[in-house]
Formats: C-alpha cells, structure tokens, sequence
C-alpha cells in the first residue's frame, strides 16, 4: 500500500489547533514551510513543480470525477483540501515521490498547506482528498493470474466481464486508506479534537466512490500521541492486517460481485470490516 509521509504535520497540526482559538495564533514554523503562489486550472492535475500550487474551483462531485480520471493516468499521488463553503479546491501536496514495487505503486508526498491559514481558518468544515494511483499491467497480470486459477471455470463468455469486473474490484481494493494514512489522520484528529470546532475530514479517492476515514470518539479518547502510544501503534497494525484479507474468498462473495451490478453492499461491507471500535472506514458511492 501507498505510505504518505506528511512532515509537514507538526506545522499543521499547530495551525488546526490555534484556528478555533485566536486568528493571530495561527502560524506555520519550520523550514519545510513552502508557502506557494496558486496557479487556477480548470481541472484537477497531478502537480509535480514546487514553485505553486494549483487552485481549482469546481463542485465536490465534479472534482471526484476529475480525480477518478487522475487514478489510471498518474504515476504519482496527489492531494487537496476541498472547500465546500467556497467550491474551491487547493492543492496540497508537493514533492511526490512513486516507486513500483511488482504489482502496485508506492507513492509518497509531503501534505503543505502553508499559506492557506487565513483561509481556511474561516471554514466550517474541509476536507483532505487524495488518491493511490493504479498499476494497470500490475492489476492486469494479477487478474489475468486470478482467471487462470479459478475464473477459467467459468466459461470463454465470461472472460471479458471477469477481467473488467475483477480489474474493478482490484481498483477498489487498492483505494482502501493505508496504514500511513491512518496514522496521519489520527495525528491530526487527536492534536485537534475538543480544541478546534473546524470538521476536517479525511478521504481517498477510488474508482467506484470515496473511503472517509476517522477515529471514532472511543478513539479520539483512547489514543495519546500516535508515534509513541504501543496501543496505536497495536490498533495499526491490525488495521494493516485486515486490509489484504478483505478479499479472501472466506470474506468475499466472488461470484456475488462477478454477478451484480450494483457494488455499494459489497465494498460497504469491505469497509465495515476494515473498522473498529477505534477506527472508522465509511464508503460512499460517487455521485454522477
Ligand atoms: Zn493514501
């Protein structure tokens, strides 16, 4: 799974945690603080140069789709805050990184909203998008490897629909937040919780709709600092190991979901069994 190192937290996290208090309070430290003049595109891109940011305004459903777009094109992550009082989309990453390793990509990026404070010290909510982008030839070989074993069974006629069906599926699976996403997450929610009334949300972008993902108020209470907390980092790595056995065969009705065209029950049912009492993975679907 994709590892987003975010070290720009500290910075962050004291900017989430002085908006609610007082205006003058809010400031960005370090030397990692880039604070970028915005380049207005029509779309959502994936934005490689340092030297600005791109700001788009746009309604959500539409930059989801923009982003949907972003996942089989690009090699490398990208991630926003999204306005919704406002329509507007910033983003936020900058130094992408991507490697391959066999069948998927690892991407890392640095999450900088420096100069972005005033702004969005005025918001009621926002939320931090970003996407995994798909290894095609690595998803292609899997599910051909996959048709060999076992979808060969089911007949020449139904090649097609199971390689579409399947590259679907593998396209989802890949979408679920990693472990490095949660953890940021946490950092930020934790830092922030009863000190900022802002909601900030959290939410990777797949194929067939969004993951958000949160602690739950258990969570919120249980955790501490989530780089030293032993009990995070157990909860993290249960989390870590739910996620390739979502599509076991004992937990995934394959040819339920090679049958159906509605898949809302089925990657509900994935996100449900990625949660906790601690953490929560909510799905929903793309609105067209
Ligand atoms: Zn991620």
């Amino acid at each position: 799974m994709k590892i987003s190192r975010l070290l720009a937290t500290a910075a962050l996290a004291t900017y989430l945690f002085s908006a609610s208090a007082s205006a003058d309070r809010v400031v960005l430290h370090g030397k990692n603080r880039l604070n970028r003049p915005s380049k207005e595109t029509a779309s959502l891109i994936v934005n490689l140069d340092t030297s600005f940011r791109t700001v788009t305004h746009k309604s959500e459903a539409d930059g989801l789709q923009d982003i949907v777009k972003l996942i089989s094109e690009s090699e490398y992550e990208e991630e926003w805050l999204y306005l919704p009082d406002m329509k507007t989309w910033y983003e936020i990453g900058r130094n992408e990184t991507s490697v391959r390793h066999g069948t998927h990509i690892e991407g890392s990026l640095i999450s900088d909203p420096s100069g972005l404070e005033d702004i969005l010290g005025k918001q009621k909510t926002f939320t931090f998008y970003h996407f995994h982008p798909i290894d095609k030839e690595g998803t292609y070989n899997f599910v051909h490897e996959l048709w060999l074993n076992q979808g060969s069974r089911l007949g020449e006629k139904n090649r097609e629909p199971f390689y579409s069906k399947m590259a679907y599926l593998f396209a989802v699976h890949g979408g679920v937040p990693s472990p490095g996403d949660i953890r940021k997450m946490s950092r930020l929610k934790i830092a922030n919780y009863k000190k900022s009334k802002i909601d900030v949300r959290f939410k990777v972008v797949s194929v067939l709709g969004t993951f958000e993902y949160s602690l739950t108020k258990k969570g919120l209470e249980k955790f501490k600092n989530v780089n030293t907390d032993p009990n995070f980092n157990k909860e993290l790595e249960q989390y870590s190991s739910r996620i390739p056995k979502l599509l076991e065969p004992k937990n995934f009705d394959l040819l339920g979901w090679l049958a159906t065209t509605d898949y809302k029950p089925f990657i509900e049912k994935m996100a449900s069994g990625l949660s906790s009492e601690y953490i929560l993975i909510k799905y929903e679907p793309l609105r067209k």
